[in-house]
């Protein structure tokens, strides 16, 4: 029999206003693992105000209190790590390591927001006037809502809710529809360690409607979201109406640069995981091969032999490299990128279809373009799929011209032996993340995640910039003089 799932409002599983369900499938058996209700938007007023009295509560209890709470989920999600890896994997596609890998970041994270409760700082300085003390200090923003995607469905959330709660702020949190049981999953462990009833409250459901709801509150005062340029664009424009803080993480085109010094080895595995890992299913992932013409021909022959020789299937299976992709309409996007590219003139070097790995799911070859020019739409724009395309330089200088070339800039990479031209491209390189001899997936939580154009809009997560983002910083001022002193006015 195949569950049904409510919404979590005041600490309960509660009936939505609608009446409406949707269905969890699992990307490479199209099986249905659950059926979800769907919210409405007074459902979304519903969880506001049950924020609203999570964050009394919460926003009270001192912030390395709140850290029990925090060790204690992350040592339950220790427990579980194995079921809800093997759950990822069936709700999203990707294969059994990664989806491992997903759930020990929301660990990771977890533990490291819950140490953050000992550290939070503000500064002290000294005042212009006598016996007068100045410190600055920390308090949550209020009820925040936060809008996630489906490729990490259990450490995106996390990112988000663990440094916003150890802030002491409260959340209505709409998961994607594509992977709604990982994020019920994840709060239910959180009210298990003890969290509050109404501190993290979910409303699940299309982005058009709950998502609109959760943006357009007038209550909610901070938007955390993850996902598309396309509504990240339009979150930004709604939450200028209501003056709300919005943090924004969105698209990537990510490149890698291989220099024709780079342990070339070193560098075929690096793309090779870059581009395929997550069925290239990550902001983060390979996009672009930058690659110096002088190695291009044993380049291109090794990266095509290895690609060649990943197995597309069921991620759950330990000979499977390459999972689903997340669904038709994901699979349709991605067929249509090939058409485009052959279009422009670009070589389909391998891939470029849909396969039956004796699954009815949604898969697809990993695939290679090769003369793929800077200005190309596939070169251009995000096609989130296993889509390579190969750019071909003569040098540095250009490279770094080509890697700057796209609209967004989360992540990159530089293979290569030369301290000078390892260097030069992370001084120059416009991304938030920049790996030397790396891929450009791999991200640590202890370090700040974000990107600059149009990948973000100035915020980052995880590290202690996850803290900025979920806490509004007072200026305070004690006079003790026993006077009026005047700022500024008080010179001699
Ligand atoms: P998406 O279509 O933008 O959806 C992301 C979330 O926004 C989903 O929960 C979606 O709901 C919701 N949503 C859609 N329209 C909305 C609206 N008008 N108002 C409010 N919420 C709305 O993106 P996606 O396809 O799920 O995810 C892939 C994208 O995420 C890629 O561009 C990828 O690069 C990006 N991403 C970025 C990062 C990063 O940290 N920079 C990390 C991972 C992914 P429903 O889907 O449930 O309708």
């Amino acid at each position: 029999m195949v569950l049904e799932y409510k919404l979590l409002i005041d600490g309960e599983s509660k009936d939505s206003s609608t009446g409406e369900t949707f269905d969890d499938i699992n990307p490479a058996t199209l099986e249905n693992l659950a059926t979800v209700q769907v919210a409405g938007k007074e459902d979304v007023d519903r969880a506001v105000e049950s924020a609203e009295e999570g964050l009394r509560v919460w926003s009270e209890v001192p912030a390395p209190r709140r850290a029990e709470v925090l060790f204690r989920a992350a040592r339950i999600l220790q427990e579980r790590k194995e079921d809800l890896a093997v759950l990822m994997t069936e709700e999203m596609g990707k294969v059994l390591p990664e989806t491992r890998g997903d759930v020990q970041e929301a660990i990771d994270i977890t533990n490291y927001a819950a140490g953050e409760g000992r550290r939070m700082f503000g500064e002290t300085t000294t005042s212009e006037l006598k016996d007068k003390f100045c410190m600055t200090m920390l308090r949550p923003i209020g009820v925040v809502g936060m809008i996630t995607p489906w490729n990490f469905p259990i450490a995106i959330p996390s990112w988000k809710i663990m440094p916003a709660l150890i802030a002491g702020n409260a959340i209505v949190f709409k998961p994607s529809s594509d992977t709604p049981l990982l994020a019920i999953k994840l709060v239910e462990i959180l009210m298990e360690a003890g969290l509050p009833p109404g501190v993290v409250n979910i409303v699940p459901g299309p982005g058009g409607s709950v998502g609109k709801a959760i943006v357009q509150h007038p209550r909610i005062k901070a938007i955390s979201f993850t996902g598309s340029l396309e509504t990240g664009k339009w979150i930004m424009g709604e939450c200028a109406k209501t003056i709300k803080r919005v943090s924004l993480e969105l698209g990537g085109k990510n490149p890698v640069i291989v220099m024709d010094d780079a342990d070339l080895e070193l560098a075929l595995e690096g793309v090779l995981w870059g581009a395929f890992g997550t069925t290239g299913q990550r902001c983060t992932a390979t996009s672009r091969l930058i690659l110096h013409e002088k190695i291009k021909d044993e380049f291109i022959s090794r990266l095509l032999a290895k690609t060649k020789s990943l197995r597309v299937g069921n991620g759950l299976l330990p000979e499977t490299d390459i999972g689903p992709v997340i669904n038709k309409a994901q699979l349709e996007k991605i067929e249509r990128y090939v058409r485009i590219g052959k279009e422009e003139g670009a070589t389909l070097l391998c891939g470029g279809n849909a396969i039956d790995p004796g699954l009815p799911g949604y898969f697809f070859e990993p695939t290679i373009f090769t003369d793929v020019t800077p200005d190309m739409r596939i070169a251009q724009e995000e096609i989130f799929g296993p889509v390579l395309s190969i750019i071909m330089v003569s040098g540095l200088e250009e490279a770094i011209e080509v890697a700057n070339n796209t609209r967004y800039g989360l992540s990159s990479a530089i293979y290569t032996e030369s301290i000078g031209n390892a260097f030069r491209a992370i001084k120059k390189i416009e991304a938030g993340i920049t790996y030397v001899n790396a891929p450009t997936i791999g991200a640590e939580v202890h370090l700040p995640f974000g990107g600059v154009k149009g990948t973000g809009n100035g915020f980052r997560e995880a590290g202690t910039e996850a803290i900025k983002e979920f806490t509004e910083v007072k200026a305070v001022y004690v006079d003790y003089s026993g006077r009026l002193q005047k700022a500024q006015i008080d010179t001699e």
